[in-house]
C-alpha cells in the first residue's frame, strides 16, 4: 500500500478536502488561498482520462464480443430448436389453450351462450402475450456480457495514515477519516493504468476469440467445399436417377411403351455417378496427399493434426493472443491443419489451397505464438528490427513466406506460388520442416527490448 499524495495549506501547513480539480484551492482551516502547481494538475487530469479511455475501450470490444456471441448462439443447433420449441408452444399453445378453457367455461353454463365472442378477444390476447414473451425470450439468448471491471487502489492518507480506497481514474478523494485531500501517487497511478490497459487487452482477446468463433461457425454453415461435389452431383442424380429407374420398370413390366431413349437415361445417369465418384477420389487423395505432409511435419516436430477449421479455432483460443484475420476461417475441400512445438513455440500451420468459393483468397499460414516486447496498437511503429531478424525476414521470404507480426506472434504466409505448389508437389508441405527453424530464430531475435 502506497502513501497518497495531498495538497498541503502553504499558510498553516494543514491539509484539507477538495472537490474536484480546481485551480485554485481555499484551507478550510486558515482561510488562505493557493493556486494549485499546474504540472500536478495536469497530470492527475491525463491520468483520469487515460484510465477512463482504456475502459471505455474494453466496454466497447465487450459489447462487440457479446453481438458475436450472440449471433454464434442464435445459429448453435441447440438453441435454434429451443427458439421452435418456444415460438409454438407460446404463439400457438396459449390461445389454443384459452379456446379450450372458453369451451369448457360454456359448455359448464359459465359463460352464457350470446358471450360465445368472448372465447375470440381471450383467444387474440393469448396471441399477443405469447408474441410478447418470445421476443422478450429471443432477446436475450446469449451468454451474458461480461462486465468491465478495473480495481482501484488503496492508499494510506499521507495526513493520517488512514488506508484510503480510490477508484480507478479517481484523480482526488476526501480521506474518509480526516477529510483531508487524497492525490494519487506515482505508483499508485501507474498500477491502476497497468491494470486498466490488461483489462482493455484481456476484452480485446475476449473479441478477437468472440469474432473467430462466429466466423468459423457462419463459413461452416455455408455449401462449399467437400459438400458441394454432393449438393451438385446429389440435385441432378435425384431427378435423372430417379426417372430412369422407374421407367425402366414401366418398360420391363409393360405399363409404359418400350423406348430407346432409356439407354440414353441410363448412360447419363450412370455419367453423373462416374463423374461424382471420380471428383471425391481425387479430391481425397490430394487431401491424403496433404496430410502426409502435415503428418511428416508433425513427426519432426512433436506435432498433432488438428484436421481444419474447427481444431484451427480451438488452437487460436488458446495460443494466439492477438488478432486474427476472419477471411482466413473460411473451408475450402482441402482445409486441414496441425499443432507443432517448434523449440518450445507452439505452432500453427493452416492450409486451405483450394477455397470454396472464388473471392476467398487460397491460403497455407504458418503461426508462431510468441509475445514480441514492443507489439500492440502501434506495433509497426515501435518495433525496430536488428540486422540479423532482418536478414532471417529475408532468408523467410526466398523460401515463399511473407511475415506479418502481431501482438499474437508471427504469421507466415506462404506466397501465391508456394500454395500453387503444396497441392502439386507431393514434398512441398513436408519441406516446410526447413522453415521451422527460421521462424523460431527470427521470434527470439525480435525478443530484445528496444531502450
Ligand atoms: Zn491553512
Ligand atoms: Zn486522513
Amino acid at each position: 500500500m502506497s502513501a497518497a499524495r495531498t495538497i498541503r495549506c502553504e499558510n498553516c501547513n494543514a491539509s484539507f478536502e477538495v472537490q474536484g480539480l480546481p485551480e485554485e484551492v481555499t484551507c478550510t482551516y486558515c482561510g488562505h488561498a493557493q493556486r494549485v502547481d499546474p504540472a500536478l494538475l495536469e497530470e492527475l487530469r491525463s491520468y483520469s482520462e487515460n484510465v477512463h479511455d482504456q475502459v471505455a475501450v474494453a466496454k466497447r470490444e465487450r459489447d462487440h464480443a457479446a453481438a458475436w456471441h450472440k449471433t454464434t448462439d442464435q445459429m448453435a443447433g441447440k438453441r435454434m430448436i429451443w427458439t421452435y420449441v418456444m415460438a409454438f408452444g407460446l404463439m400457438g399453445g396459449l390461445p389454443m389453450l384459452c379456446v379450450m378453457g372458453g369451451l369448457l367455461l360454456l359448455r359448464s353454463g359459465i359463460l352464457p351462450q350470446d358471450k360465445v365472442y368472448y372465447i375470440n378477444f381471450g383467444a387474440m390476447g393469448a396471441t399477443a402475450v405469447g408474441v410478447i414473451i418470445y421476443f422478450a425470450w429471443y432477446f436475450t439468448i446469449g451468454r451474458r456480457k461480461k462486465q468491465t471491471q478495473v480495481a482501484g487502489a488503496t492508499v494510506t492518507c499521507p495526513s493520517c495514515g488512514a488506508p484510503n480506497a480510490l477508484q480507478a481514474g479517481q484523480a482526488v478523494e476526501a480521506c474518509r477519516h480526516c477529510g483531508a485531500a487524497i492525490l494519487p501517487s506515482h505508483d499508485a497511478q501507474s498500477q491502476v493504468m497497468d491494470r486498466a490497459r490488461a483489462e482493455a487487452r484481456r476484452a480485446r482477446l475476449e473479441r478477437y476469440r468472440a469474432e473467430r468463433r462466429g466466423m468459423a461457425a457462419i463459413y461452416r454453415s455455408a455449401i462449399g467445399g467437400t459438400k458441394l461435389v454432393y449438393f451438385i452431383g446429389g440435385s441432378l442424380l435425384l431427378p435423372l436417377g430417379g426417372g430412369t429407374f422407374f421407367f425402366t420398370i414401366g418398360m420391363l413390366t409393360g405399363s409404359e411403351e418400350y423406348s430407346p431413349a432409356i439407354f440414353l437415361m441410363w448412360a447419363m445417369t450412370l455419367a453423373v455417378i462416374g463423374t461424382m465418384a471420380g471428383v471425391i477420389l481425387w479430391q481425397r487423395s490430394r487431401r491424403s496427399m496433404l496430410r502426409r505432409g502435415l503428418d511428416a511435419l508433425c513427426a519432426q516436430y512433436r506435432g498433432r493434426i488438428l484436421g481444419g477449421l474447427q481444431g484451427t479455432v480451438a488452437w487460436l483460443d488458446e495460443h494466439w493472443a492477438g488478432p486474427y484475420d476472419v477471411h482466413d476461417l473460411t473451408k475450402g475441400s482441402y482445409n486441414d491443419s496441425a499443432a507443432l512445438d517448434v523449440q518450445g513455440c507452439p505452432v500453427l500451420v493452416e492450409i486451405d489451397p483450394v477455397p470454396a468459393a472464388k473471392q476467398i483468397r487460397p491460403r497455407a499460414l504458418v503461426l508462431l505464438a510468441c509475445e514480441l516486447p514492443g507489439s500492440g496498437d502501434a506495433m509497426e511503429t515501435t518495433l525496430q528490427l536488428s540486422p540479423e531478424a532482418r536478414g532471417l525476414l529475408e532468408q523467410i521470404k526466398r523460401t515463399g513466406f511473407n511475415v506479418e507480426t502481431s501482438e499474437g506472434g508471427l504469421l507466415a504466409r506462404a506466397d501465391g506460388l508456394m500454395v500453387k505448389r503444396i497441392v502439386s508437389d507431393e514434398h512441398a508441405l513436408a519441406g516446410w520442416a526447413d522453415v521451422m527453424p527460421l521462424l523460431a530464430r527470427l521470434a527470439r531475435s525480435m525478443c530484445y527490448e528496444p531502450d
